[in-house]
C-alpha cells in the first residue's frame, strides 16, 4: 500500500508458492478461499460450504492434512490435495531460553527468515510476532534496526508464526468437532460428536513486537490479525492483541479503527535531541504528533490505555528529569497511558548500555508517585538473543561503518 510520505527503501517482490503450484490457503480470508474454490471448479454455494470447513480444520483444530478434514466427502479430499496446501513457515532453529522463553528462526517459502518469541509466565502465554523481514527503520538501540528492510510478511506469514507456534506447544484441540460440520446440505458422512474444550490455553496473548515495524505494514498485518481474533477460528480476542509502534502517526487512526487492538507506542524518550538521535522516526513525526494521534487513538480510554514502551539507555533517557518530563506530557495530552520501562538489552555492536538496576527502579517510582503505572520489564530469553530489540536473522556482525551506512540509507529512504 502506499505510505504518506513513505518509500519503501528496498524492493520487497513477489514470494514463491510454498506448494510449488498449489495454493497456500494459510492467509487467505474466508471469501477468499471460496474464491479460490469456485475458480478451480466448485460451483458458488458448494465452494461457501467448503470454505466454511476448510477455515474451521484450518484454525480451529490447527489441520494441515486435507484427508483429516473428516467432514469433507473422501472423494473430494485427494481433489483439494492437489490443488492446494496448508503451510507453515520453516523451523530453521528453535532454541529454548533458561528461563522457559523459546525462539524460532523461521524460514519462509522463498528461504527469508525471521523470529518469533514465546513467552511462557504464570497467568500467560505470549507470543511475539515478527511483520517484517529486517526492519524499514533503525532506532539505534534495535538489533533488527542494523538490517535493512528485506521485504514485508504476507499475512499468511504472520498468522503462520501463530499457527506454528501453537503446533509447537501442542495446544491444538483433540478430539472431533462438536457441534460442527452438522449442515443439513451436506451428506458426506460427517463424524460428529466430540470431546473438544477451548480451556487452558497455553498461548493466550499475542504481541506485535518482533521484527519490522507493523504500521508499514499495515495490509498484511491488519489481515493476519483479523484471522486470528476470528470467532471461528483462533478466536484471540483483541484485548489479547497487541501492535508496537515506533510511532507512525499517519496509520494510527486506522490501525484503531480497522483492527482495534491495543496499542504500544516506542517512546523512548521525551525531548527532540534525544528522540531524534535514537528513534529516527522522530524526525518526521515529532513528540506533538505522536502524542495527538495517540490522544486520538480511537477507543483509548481508561479501559484501554495505551502503553508506551520506554527503553532504559544509560546517562541518555533515563534521569529524574525525563521521568517528570514523561508525566508532564503524558498529563498535558490528557493520556490514559501506562509505561513500560524495558532495561536495555545488549547486541554485539550497541552503542549503549543499560541503565543501572537502581536508576530504573527510581525513574520507575517518579512516575509511579504521580499516579501512572510504569512497571519494569523483567527482561526474557536474553540467553538466546530472543529479548526485546535482539532479533535478527542473520548472525552477521557489520562493522560500525557499514551501520551508520545503513543508518543513513534509512534516513535518506524516509526522506
Ligand atoms: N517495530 C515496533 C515493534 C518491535 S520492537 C516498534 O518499534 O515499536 C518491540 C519493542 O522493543 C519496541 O518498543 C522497541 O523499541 C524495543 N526495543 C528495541 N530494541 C531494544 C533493545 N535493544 N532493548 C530493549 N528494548 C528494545
Ligand atoms: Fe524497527 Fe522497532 Fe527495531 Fe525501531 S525498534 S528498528 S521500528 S523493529
Amino acid at each position: 500500500m502506499q505510505i504518506p510520505g513513505h518509500i519503501d527503501p528496498v524492493t520487497t517482490g513477489t514470494v514463491p508458492l510454498r506448494g510449488g503450484n498449489r495454493i497456500d490457503l494459510i492467509g487467505l480470508t474466508r471469501d477468499a478461499i471460496g474464491g479460490v474454490l469456485v475458480e478451480a471448479g466448485l460451483d458458488t454455494k458448494a465452494a461457501k460450504l467448503r470454505a466454511k470447513q476448510i477455515w474451521h480444520w484450518m484454525y480451529h483444530r490447527g489441520v494441515t492434512d486435507f484427508e483429516a478434514m473428516t467432514d469433507i466427502a473422501k472423494t473430494m479430499r485427494p481433489w483439494l490435495t492437489d490443488r492446494f496446501i496448508i503451510g507453515r513457515p520453516t523451523v530453521r532453529e528453535a532454541q529454548v531460553s533458561s528461563d522457559g522463553t523459546r525462539k524460532w528462526l523461521l524460514a519462509a517459502a522463498d528461504g527469508q527468515e525471521y523470529e518469533m518469541v514465546f513467552i511462557p509466565d504464570a497467568d500467560r502465554g505470549t507470543l511475539c510476532v515478527s511483520s517484517q523481514v529486517g526492519c524499514t527503520l533503525n532506532c539505534r538501540f534495535c538489533h533488527t534496526g542494523t538490517m535493512r528492510l528485506v521485504r514485508n510478511l504476507a499475512a499468511g506469514e504472520i498468522v503462520g508464526q501463530v499457527m506454528l507456534a501453537r503446533d509447537e506447544l501442542g495446544e491444538w484441540p483433540k478430539g472431533t468437532m462438536a457441534g460442527f460440520g452438522a449442515d443439513p446440505e451436506d451428506d458426506d458422512g460427517v463424524e460428529e460428536g466430540g470431546n473438544y474444550t477451548a480451556d487452558g490455553r497455553i498461548l493466550t496473548n499475542i504481541v506485535m513486537m518482533g521484527m519490522g515495524e507493523p504500521l508499514y505494514n499495515f495490509d498484511e498485518v491488519k489481515g493476519a490479525l483479523k484471522i486470528v481474533m476470528d470467532g471461528d477460528g483462533l478466536a484471540l480476542s483483541r484485548r489479547r492483541i497487541t501492535l508496537s509502534t515506533s510511532g507512525v502517526v499517519p496509520m494510527m487512526a486506522r490501525a484503531g479503527e480497522e483492527i482495534g487492538v491495543n496499542l504500544a507506542v516506542s517512546l523512548h524518550a521525551v525531548s527532540k535531541e534525544v528522540r531524534d538521535e535514537i528513534v529516527p522516526l522522530n524526525r518526521k513525526y515529532g513528540i506533538d504528533e505522536l502524542l495527538k494521534a495517540c490522544a486520538d487513538y480511537p477507543g483509548a480510554g481508561n479501559s484501554r490505555r495505551i502503553t508506551f514502551e520506554y527503553v532504559m539507555l544509560k546517562d541518555k533517557n533515563d534521569s529524574d528529569d525525563d521521568a517528570r518530563e514523561l508525566v508532564r506530557l503524558i498529563r498535558e495530552y490528557g493520556l490514559h497511558a501506562k509505561v513500560n520501562l524495558i532495561p536495555f538489552n545488549p547486541w554485539p555492536g550497541a552503542m549503549y548500555e543499560c541503565s543501572t538496576p537502581e536508576r530504573v527502579r527510581a525513574f520507575s517510582n517518579l512516575i509511579f508517585k504521580s499516579g501512572i503505572s510504569a512497571p519494569v520489564r523483567t527482561p526474557r530469553g536474553r540467553d538466546i538473543m530472543a529479548a526485546c530489540g535482539q532479533l535478527k536473522s542473520a548472525a552477521t556482525k557489520p562493522t560500525r561503518a557499514e551501520l551508520d551506512r545503513i543508518a543513513e540509507e534509512k534516513q535518506v529512504a524516509l526522506g
